[in-house]
């Protein structure tokens, strides 16, 4: 039984991020919620906010700071307050807007809704954006890492991801099952399990609205919308349907299609367009490895998203050093690709060059964008010394091994010494 009922207590200095109809105001001492996470949580969340503070640090003298907010979830917020996502905690991210978080555990199986997928769809957090670029010095299966350098927004509420489904036997499922057969003449296996595959036209275009404005406020050549909208025609072809929609109707002057610029302008795109095109998912696994240069910011619904971005990930040199977004039109929560890693737990052993890209992430969503740019460029001249977690000095000949927490105090250094 847990012991204690959870009161948060926010922090005494430090104010508010205030949503106004102008956009974020950002005070110069933003209270941010800080969930460590579970497993590996705890060490790598730690490990990104001594180097944040650093950065911010060695960027503006003191005239900027960040108030970290420590609110409970996962497993520690069960084991204390029997809930894994207690409600003052979903509140504290909901009134400060910005939070910074580390791996949260899934169970396996029944009875539990993935906390990541909750967060989600209570704070209205619809695309999930990640960059994903190369780092010199970070091992790498493929020839050329550095040819990708791309940025995933991917829808994050609806697709199979919805959570709308039903056990094989259940009463549910049955109904569904003769109902499907009697008004729509369709055969479904009776021992078959239901799930319900929703995408709508509203979410589609407004995470396909928000990746168009990206690329066009950070002078990216194109978007590229990816579907499988071959096979499942109302739901990813229509997905590809709503992005060409959108862009003619909302981007006009700043885009064009990629039919466009063949018929019109000769293959090539006029300076300062973005070029909105697609491409079937099955073949974008194949496009991001052989011709990865050919794409900037790709708009994709929920599982096409997750499973590219994994696989983008990788040939840049896996999780570890992953970060990841989830946003929505005001709220922001920052997070590394990676899980849990639960039998690291503790040790002081895994990269937190994911969670700490992912604070890079926020402070550029803050507008700190000379203390992003500190930040990361510390990371990459610590990596490229060769200076490295465990994952990556075993594919590293020549490598310094270290622990989360002196990978860390390395990227201090480097910061304080720039
Ligand atoms: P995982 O926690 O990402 O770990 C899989 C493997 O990836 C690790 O064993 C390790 O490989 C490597 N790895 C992950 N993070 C690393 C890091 N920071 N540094 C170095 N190596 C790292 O995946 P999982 O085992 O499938 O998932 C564990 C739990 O995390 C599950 O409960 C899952 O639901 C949850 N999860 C949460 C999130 C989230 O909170 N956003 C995301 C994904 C999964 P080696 O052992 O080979 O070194």
């Amino acid at each position: 039984m847990p012991s204690e009922v959870l009161k948060l207590t926010p922090p005494k200095d430090g104010h508010k991020i205030l949503i106004t109809d102008a956009g974020l105001r950002i005070p110069d001492d933003p209270i941010i919620p800080l969930v460590e996470g579970d497993g590996i949580g705890p060490d790598v969340t730690h490990a990104a906010r001594t180097v944040i503070d650093a950065a911010v640090e060695a960027t503006y003298h003191g005239k900027r700071r960040i108030v970290w907010y420590p609110v409970p979830a996962g497993e520690a917020a069960m084991f204390r307050y029997g809930e894994m996502l207690p409600a003052a905690t979903l509140a504290a991210i909901k009134e400060y807007v910005v939070a910074l978080k580390g791996p949260l555990t899934t169970p396996v199986g029944g009875g539990f809704r993935s906390l990541n997928v909750t967060l989600r769809q209570t704070l209205d957090l619809y695309a999930n954006v990640r960059p994903i670029y190369w780092m010199p010095g970070v091992p790498s299966p493929v020839t050329h890492p550095e040819r990708l350098d791309i940025i995933l927004f991917r829808e994050a509420e609806e697709d199979v991801y919805a959570g709308i489904e039903w056990a094989k036997g259940s009463p549910e499922a049955k109904r569904l099952i003769a109902t499907l057969q009697k008004e729509y003449g369709v055969h479904v296996r009776e021992d078959s399990g239901i799930g319900v595959k929703p995408m709508s036209e509203f979410e589609s275009k407004r995470l396909i609205r928000k990746a168009i404005r990206y690329a066009i406020e950070n002078h990216k050549r194109s978007v590229t919308l990816v579907h499988k909208g071959n096979i499942m025609k109302y739901t990813e072809g229509a997905f590809r349907e709503w992005g060409y929609e959108l862009a003619r109707t909302e981007f006009a002057a700043e885009t064009l299609s990629w039919q466009e610029v063949q018929e019109k302008h000769g293959g090539q795109a006029p300076e300062g367009k973005v070029v909105i095109k697609d491409v079937i998912a099955d073949n974008m696994f194949q496009q991001l490895l052989l011709r990865p240069d050919e794409y900037d910011v790709l708009a994709t619904p929920n599982l096409n998203g997750d499973y590219l971005s994994d696989a983008a990930a990788a040939q840049v040199g896996g999780l570890g050093v992953a970060p990841g977004a989830n946003i929505g039109d005001a709220h922001a929560l920052f997070e590394p690709i990676h899980g849990s890693a639960p039998k690291y737990a503790g040790m002081d052993k895994v990269n937190p060059t994911a969670e700490i890209l992912a604070g890079v992430m926020m402070l550029e969503y803050l507008g700190w964008k000379e203390a992003a740019g500190r930040l990361r460029e510390a990371v990459k001249a610590t990596i490229s010394a060769k200076v490295v977690t465990y994952d990556l000095a075993r594919q590293m000949p020549g490598a310094r091994e270290v622990g989360t927490t002196a990978f860390a105090q390395a990227i201090v250094e480097r910061l304080r010494a720039a």
